[in-house]
Order: structure tokens, then C-alpha cells, then sequence
């Protein structure tokens, strides 16, 4: 017998205390072993000896060498693709015969539908801003485009400032008054931008859910979470009365896994933790059946194991209501572990676009290459070894040339004269006259 699972945590121990062998989704496990805290594949060794140990996932085929070195015990390393390659470890490892190959699913997402539910096309948003007596345009986003399918999970990776927050804000219609927006946002056909506010509020909740950064700051400190879930239920359903509220609160708390839901619906903001409230942030979003939901760096806030538990709720939920997820972070490593697609963005264009497998084992524009390198690696908390940092900082959106040429290693003469154009191969994308002149 064997167990797949896609968490290091100790709650799935009674799944592997009944297999011969276990496949585990290296994510959790590195992230883990990067914070120095339990070391879980070691921990199930010890407690089910005898057992066969597959790790797999983006990560494990990242970090193989070093983890082929610090885990002899492991039996086989994996990236999430290979699965003819863990099928054939598993069977090797079992003794079964070919003919009667285990059904192995490697990666727990659902496999998006290729029906699009959201499409933009050449978004430009731009902020007036006061700068002494005078006003001045800052352009946040300039003439990004990208799909997005049904049931997928797309990943948005960028420093403050590179346009991703403002990107995903503009959709239902969410910027403050001094923006001002262009361009195309197709939700399930319906055209967006150009919406007034009553319009838009058809979708803000009900169809396009969003959750956020330090969940704390967005509760009224005096309002009671029964209350804050009764006036999200009355958008979409003015006749409920709180029973119900109160009923359906518990149910969508007890989704997203915080204890007790039912009893705490009484407290204050103040008397959950950050990962408490960050649950109850999801359960608000999930209120009125979203089917799109805006995660805008919902993990940032919180400490590393908490992170863990937020992005495998994410994971479940996408799998148990098949939303459609956009998920924002300035940690592309965290990011891979949840997306299917990751978009690189810098200077409010996209910079890189690819499978997250790719883009961590394969970065092709100089930006992404830099982001990876100032990312925290398997091991390296052991070592001397200092991270690199990107110098300088991301411009105003003035420049005419590559947006990232002032701080880029690579930057030749013309980068800082003409953009380069967006090349498009198959699935991959990539701004960069490097790549341009490669053929790419
Ligand atoms: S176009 Fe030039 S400046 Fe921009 S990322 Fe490529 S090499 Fe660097």
C-alpha cells in the first residue's frame, strides 16, 4: 500500500502509518527544513521503520543535490513532472509487477480547464500624484496583458512597487480615486473596466473574492465577527436572517479549519492571531462563492509555519470548490508551491511568464535570475554564504528603455534606449533583448 501526501505535517501520519511506501511533496518538508524546524521526512523514517520514502516536487528537483547529500535515507528525489519516473520508483520499490502500476497522482492540483475566465489585455493604470505645487503621473501599470483559466492558479511575483498589487486591484475595480485605468479586463465575458461602482459591486464578493496582507487591519476593532459575517451575507442575500448567518459562518469556519468557529463568532479582531484571522479573512471570501479569488500576499504577515498552513488551505479549497486563484507575493519560491503559472513583473510590465517549475529551475530574464538568488536556499543556513541582493531600486515608470537596465548586471547600450518586446514562445514569455537575440 502506499501514501501520496502533500504535506510534511504530522496530521498525515495515520495515512503513512499504513503504507509500504510514501510519497511526499517535497514543499512543505524543504520550507521547513529551511527554518531549521522539524525535520519531517527523517521524523516518519524514525517512526515507521522499513518504510520506502519518495520526495517529490518542484523544489525536490531544485535542491536534489544537496538534498541527495543531507537525506541518504530518502530513496528517490523527484520533480513534480516526472511522473513516469516516480510510477516506475514505486513499483520498483513495491515489487509490482508493470502491468499493475499504481494509479500515482504527483501533484495534488486539479489540471485547469483551458476555457479562460479572466483575459487582460495592454492594462495601464496610472496615478496622479501631488509633488510640490505641481502633479505628476506615476505609471503603475503600463500595458500588461495576460489569460487566465478557469481552475487555475496563477502566480504574481515582483518587488513592492513593480505593479502586481495595482494589476489584480484594478479587476473589481478596487483603486483609489486618483487612478486612472485603460486597457481591457474580461471576467467570464462580461467587459470591466469602464463599470461604475454599483455595477462592479455584482462582483466585488460575489464572483471576485480577495484576501489580503495583515488581515487584522481589515476588521473594525468594535464589530464582532458574527456581525462582520452578517453583513457579508446580506450583500447577496438581504433576507438572512442571523440564525442563518451565524449557521453558515460556522460551516464556511470550519472549512477553512479554524477550531471552534461557532463558539468564537462572539469575539472581537483583537482575540484571534494573525493565522486565526487570515482563515476567517478566506471564510469572508468564500461567503458569497467567489469563483475568482485575489490572494494579495495573504501569507506576508505571518510566521513560516502558519504560511504553510495558509497555503495548504489555499491548495484544498481551489481542489474542494475549484476556484480560480491569482496569488501575489515578492517570495517566488512560496509562490511555486501554490501556482501553476508564474508572471515575473517589474516596472508595471510583465518580465517573464512560464510553468513555476520553469521559471524556478530555468529563469531566462535577468529580473527573475536576481530574485532567485536573493531567495533563502535549501541548506543555506549552514553555510557562510551571504545572499545576494538586487542594488538600487525599481524606477518611476518613466524610462523609456528596459525598465530593469539601471539595476540590471547585463544591461548593454540599447537596453536603456528601446523596450524590449514581449517574446512569446509556446507557453513562455520573456522581455529581454538577451533573450531576444538568443532566438527565443
Ligand atoms: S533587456 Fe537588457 S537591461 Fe533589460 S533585463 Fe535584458 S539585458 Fe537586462
Amino acid at each position: 500500500m502506499m501514501a501520496h501526501l502533500n504535506a510534511a505535517g504530522w496530521s498525515a501520519a495515520q495515512d503513512a502509518a499504513d503504507a509500504d511506501l510514501v510519497i511526499v511533496n517535497s514543499c512543505g518538508f524543504i520550507e521547513s527544513a529551511k527554518q531549521e524546524s522539524i525535520n519531517a521526512v527523517l521524523g516518519w523514517k524514525k517512526l515507521f521503520p522499513g518504510k520506502k520514502i519518495l520526495l517529490a516536487g518542484c523544489l525536490a528537483q531544485r535542491y536534489m543535490q544537496e538534498l541527495t547529500e543531507s537525506l541518504p535515507e530518502v530513496d528517490g528525489f523527484f520533480g513534480v513532472d516526472d511522473i513516469s519516473g516516480i510510477v516506475d520508483a514505486a513499483v520498483a520499490l513495491l515489487g509490482i509487477p508493470p502491468a499493475r502500476k499504481p494509479p500515482l497522482i504527483p501533484n495534488s492540483y486539479l489540471l485547469p480547464s483551458t476555457s479562460s475566465l479572466l483575459q487582460i489585455e495592454d492594462l495601464q493604470v496610472n496615478f496622479t500624484v501631488r509633488r510640490g505645487n505641481s502633479f505628476a503621473q506615476v505609471h503603475a501599470v503600463r500595458g500588461l496583458s495576460f489569460t487566465l483559466n478557469r481552475g487555475e492558479c496563477l502566480g504574481i511575483v515582483g518587488e513592492s512597487g513593480s505593479g502586481k498589487s495595482v494589476s489584480t486591484l484594478s479587476v473589481p475595480g478596487l483603486l483609489p480615486k486618483n487612478a486612472g485605468v485603460s486597457g481591457s479586463i474580461l471576467f467570464d465575458g462580461k467587459e470591466l473596466q469602464g463599470l461604475d461602482a454599483k455595477a462592479l459591486r455584482e462582483y466585488r464578493g460575489k464572483k471576485i473574492g480577495m484576501i489580503f496582507q495583515e488581515p487584522g487591519r481589515s476588521y473594525d476593532p468594535l464589530q464582532r465577527m458574527d456581525s462582520v459575517f452578517l453583513e457579508t451575507f446580506r450583500n447577496s442575500d438581504p433576507d438572512i436572517t442571523k440564525e442563518e448567518s451565524s449557521d453558515r459562518a460556522a460551516a464556511l469556519l470550519a472549512e477553512t479549519g479554524l477550531e471552534q468557529g461557532r463558539e468564537r463568532l462572539g469575539n472581537y479582531p483583537h482575540q484571534f492571531s494573525g493565522g486565526q484571522l487570515q482563515r476567517i479573512g478566506i471564510a469572508l471570501a468564500l461567503a458569497q462563492g467567489c469563483e475568482l479569488l485575489i490572494a494579495d500576499e495573504p501569507t506576508t504577515a505571518l510566521d513560516v509555519t502558519i504560511q504553510k498552513q495558509i497555503i495548504d488551505l489555499l491548495k484544498t479549497l481551489r481542489r474542494t470548490r475549484d476556484i480560480t486563484i491569482i496569488f501575489i507575493s515578492h517570495d517566488i519560491e512560496l509562490v511555486a508551491e501554490i501556482s501553476d503559472r508564474i508572471m515575473v513583473m517589474y516596472g508595471g510590465r510583465e518580465m517573464e511568464l512560464n510553468n513555476s517549475q520553469e521559471i524556478l529551475n530555468h529563469p531566462g530574464h535577468p529580473y527573475t535570475k536576481a530574485l532567485l538568488a536573493s531567495s533563502p536556499r535549501f541548506g543555506s543556513h549552514y553555510s557562510q554564504e551571504r545572499l545576494s541582493s538586487i542594488p538600487g531600486k525599481i524606477g518611476d515608470g518613466t524610462e523609456e528603455g528596459c525598465p530593469f537596465a539601471p539595476r540590471c548586471t547585463q544591461a548593454q547600450e540599447h537596453c536603456f534606449i528601446e523596450l524590449p518586446h514581449l517574446a512569446v514562445n509556446g507557453n513562455y514569455e520573456v522581455r529581454c533583448w538577451l533573450e531576444d537575440k538568443n532566438g527565443s
